[in-house]
């Protein structure tokens, strides 16, 4: 009934790692799907990486985002209404105007 009993460490110890190398993966994976959604996105103009609190693109200066001409809230360029309070937003009926801040 000894022999039965030999050396069990090793399965147990490759299960183990298996284990924890499966859980690894796994973490790693979805840690490297999920950064590219929260992260850098690219400017459109010269595809330059981007800070979502970016207004300027720092690669070419191309303005990315705006102030609501209405209530001022966060406007990017590219969206013709203000999220906020609906207002469409000045690039969209002309060329950006400027704005009060340079
Ligand atoms: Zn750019
Ligand atoms: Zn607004």
């Amino acid at each position: 009934m000894s022999c039965t009993w030999g050396w069990p460490g090793t399965d147990y110890l490759a299960l183990g790692l298996l284990l924890v190398l499966a859980a690894w993966l796994l973490i790693f994976l979805r840690r490297k799907a999920m950064l590219p959604q929260r992260t850098m996105s690219s400017c459109s103009a010269c595809g330059g990486s981007l800070e979502p609190a970016y207004f300027r693109c720092p690669h070419c200066g191309k303005t990315l985002k705006g102030h609501c001409p209405n209530c001022s809230g966060i406007v990017e360029s590219r969206w013709r209404y203000c999220p906020d309070c609906g207002t469409q937003t000045a690039t969209t009926k002309q060329e950006y105007k400027g704005g009060a801040e340079s």
